[in-house]
């Protein structure tokens, strides 16, 4: 069983009036009792951070030296298969407590945090990470946790404990995919029939492949990314490779969807001067890139950039493709 934090304890870290207050109790609770997230908070404080503007929009950059276990993680079913997971109740450490949400899963503060606030949303049962089955918890976390970007990263695609399902949270205001979405998302871009309750926009000239949702209905808007999903391609047995951001500003969702082509750039594999250790998922596509070595914050050009989010993204072919499926799809839903 998870350890829960009381109602009573959280009340001395913030209010309890919502399920983002609580997480925001829960984050300051962990960072007072627990030396491990309270050093790694303070250092994410004082941690570097720069910019490469693209004109209409920026990708921000952060050296956070702790998330080389995630961005290096070996996510082979050998070494997963070999290690204790490090998102089931026996193997927490003993600080670590949470906060239950939507039935079956659990709010948990990340230790190597990306965010100022950043919650772990581990399901209560050690199952694979698939999205098929839990898009209906995906939003309605989401729709709960209102102040914060909740976030789906697929197997292949960033998650590092591909072997337990869960989600990830930031808190708003800090993806520079959040300010970027109101440009992106024009009459032009809108893909399918204006009379679905699900607009869908697949806006150009982002360096990434993006598919953008809107909707106001959780149960439409969960058929649409689900027959979305099955649209792409997937090797044998597996989901096809997604990574998806979403927010609740009532009474909408917006939702994010990255269609993946790999799970990291040649660059990662590359030798010396070529290398950068970059290992993207939700969040680098999200406009936020994490350099857990100091070299790659000095070396990271625009150039470098654009050529891993074209590499990592759907091939501009297979999304002309996905675009005209999704179009013709949509009577359907
Ligand atoms: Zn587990």
């Amino acid at each position: 069983m998870y350890r829960l934090t009381s109602e009573n304890e959280l009340k001395k870290y913030g209010k309890t009036w919502s399920l983002s207050a609580k997480a925001l109790a829960l984050a300051n609770q962990q960072k007072a009792c627990w030396p491990l997230a309270g050093n790694n908070y303070r250092a994410l404080k004082n941690s570097r951070e720069s910019e490469i503007s693209f004109g209409t929009f920026v990708v921000k950059y952060q050296f956070n030296p702790e998330r080389i276990r995630s961005s290096a993680a070996n996510t082979s079913p050998e070494a997963i298969s070999s290690r204790p997971c490090f998102l089931c109740p026996g193997n927490l450490p003993a600080e670590q407590a949470g906060i239950p949400v939507a039935g079956r899963f659990i709010l948990l503060v990340n230790p190597y945090p990306i965010f100022p606030v950043h919650l772990t949303i581990p399901s209560t049962l050690h199952t694979p990470q698939r999205i098929d089955g839990s898009i209906d918890a995906l939003l309605e976390i989401s729709r709960l946790l209102n102040e914060f970007v909740v976030f789906y990263n697929g197997p292949k695609c960033g998650a590092s404990a591909p072997d337990h399902l869960h989600f990830q949270a930031g808190i708003r205001g800090i993806l520079p995919l959040e300010d970027d979405l109101d440009t992106l998302v024009t009459a032009h871009s809108q893909i399918n029939s204006v009379d679905s309750d699900v607009r869908i926009y697949a806006p150009g000239n982002y360096l990434r492949r993006i598919l953008i949702l809107r909707s106001a209905s959780a149960e439409s808007l969960q058929k649409r990314l689900s027959t979305i999903i099955n649209l792409l391609p997937a090797e044998q047995g597996e989901e096809p490779m997604v990574n998806i951001l979403t927010w609740y500003n009532a009474p909408e969702w917006t939702v994010a969807l990255f269609p993946r082509a790999k799970q990291r750039p040649w660059q990662y594999f590359a030798d010396d001067f070529d290398k950068l250790v970059i290992s993207p998922a939700a969040v680098e596509l999200g406009g936020l890139v994490v350099l857990p070595r100091e070299e790659d914050y000095f070396k990271l050009s625009g150039k470098e950039l654009a050529s891993v989010f074209e590499q990592v993204t759907l091939g501009k072919e297979d999304f002309e493709a996905l675009k005209m499926k999704i179009a013709g799809s949509s009577s359907q839903s």
